[in-house]
């Protein structure tokens, strides 16, 4: 993949990052459960399609972040950040919107 390709493709993904996280924090109940029921589905396929490239080949490295001189280990970066963000992410979960005082939701609006 060339540099320019490579730029298009970041920033493609960073700004669908942001209009979902957009949605997230400012759809109303209509948008959000749309957008619950088609990305949640491709966000898990997405991550399950990941891993799968990341799993532990026969020695126990990933394949993937393995180069021909230096083994990784698994589980790698791409797993612990799995659990990172799925797993211990879930266990302490942020305070839902209405729980958030005018401040921590627009900062930029109260002096
Ligand atoms: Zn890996």
């Amino acid at each position: 993949m060339d540099a320019i390709l490579g730029t298009v493709l970041r920033s493609a993904v960073r700004e669908r990052l942001d209009v979902l996280s957009e949605l997230a924090n400012r759809g109303d109940a209509a948008s959000l459960l749309s957008v619950a029921r088609t990305e949640i589905p491709r966000l898990i396929e997405g991550w399950r399609t990941l891993l799968t490239a990341h799993e532990a080949d026969e020695k126990g490295n990933c394949p993937e972040c393995s180069g021909r001189r230096s083994p990784q280990a698994a589980p790698c970066a791409v797993w612990r950040s799995a659990y990172d963000h799925l797993v211990a992410g879930a266990l302490a979960p942020s305070p839902a919107r209405h729980q958030l005082s005018a401040q921590e939701l627009r900062p930029e609006l109260v002096p």
